[in-house]
């Protein structure tokens, strides 16, 4: 073999692995063979020559090519194992991590909850790693499917904002609340993106009964005359500002005169 000829083939080997041209790297693997078998021969016949050593190790750097030329080949998926570093799709829904790690924080606020299985309700409106809030201390009405991180920020505005704010503001207990639901399969009025509601991922609150009896509601007390209403409502409203990514008000647009939005979508920090 000559020195042309190595280099020939040492140039078409390795293109062949730069590339990564499956059917090529093969045929040189082979061709290789074929030339390994030819000077292991002429290595028995070395004995009798001068450069001995020369065609030995000439024999040796073939066959440690061939080593290479073979770990660069691709071999079919079937008979392969996974190569280092790639790793199975993420598990989603109520099988990540991330929904066990909310779920610890949800039960940590005190609140019972039933994990609900993954729903594609078709025309992109999913309900993935979704729950129902069973119990957070007040009853709250109409409450669907809910994301844990809704579930979970709405809890706690619910018992750290909602319920000090009553006490304050109006000298009473807050002992149910009233929403107008979660889960919708609808887009966002006057656009053709989807709603958070569509992804379980809103929740609208209308009013709040208290313990005296009285139910202040957006509709009646964002403007109403008496002011505790209206700081108590703010108040409630500001609260959510600090905990949901999107919060709508009254203050918005008209579409929410009587209730207040709150959804765990977008970047986070609207507040209206
Ligand atoms: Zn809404």
């Amino acid at each position: 073999m000559t020195g042309q000829h190595t280099a020939w083939v040492s140039g078409l080997i390795y293109d062949a692995l730069r590339r990564r041209y499956n059917g090529l790297c093969h045929v040189a693997t082979l061709f290789y063979a074929a030339i390994m078998m030819r000077a292991e021969q002429k290595m028995w016949q070395c004995g009798s020559r001068v450069h001995a050593t020369c065609c030995r190790y000439a024999s040796l750097f073939v066959v440690l090519l061939i080593g290479l030329s073979l770990s660069g080949c691709d071999i079919p998926q079937g008979n392969r194992r996974p190569a280092h570093g790639i790793k199975k799709p993420p598990a989603v829904g109520v099988r990540s991590p991330e929904f066990k790690q909310c779920a610890g924080k949800l039960s940590s606020l005190g609140a019972r909850y039933t994990p609900l299985p993954d729903k594609n309700y078709g025309g992109g409106c999913t309900a993935y790693g979704a729950l129902q809030l069973d119990n957070i201390g007040v009853p709250v009405t109409r409450l669907g499917p809910m994301t844990c991180s809704l579930a979970q920020h709405f809890t706690a505005w619910v018992r750290y904002g909602v319920r000090p704010a009553a006490r304050i503001y109006l000298g009473s207990d807050v002992v149910r609340v009233d929403s107008f639901g979660t889960y919708n399969c609808r887009r966002i009025a006057g656009s053709s993106r989807l709603s958070e509601h569509a992804k379980a991922n809103a929740v609208d609150v209308a009013a709040f009964l208290l313990a005296d009896g009285r139910r202040i509601s957006l509709q009646n007390g964002w403007n109403a005359a008496d002011p505790r209403q209206r700081k108590f409502l703010r108040a409630v409203r500001d609260s959510a500002c600090k905990r949901f990514r999107t919060v709508l008000s009254p203050d918005y647009n008209a579409a929410h005169h009587d209730h207040l939005h709150f959804d765990m979508g977008g970047r986070g920090g609207y507040c209206r």
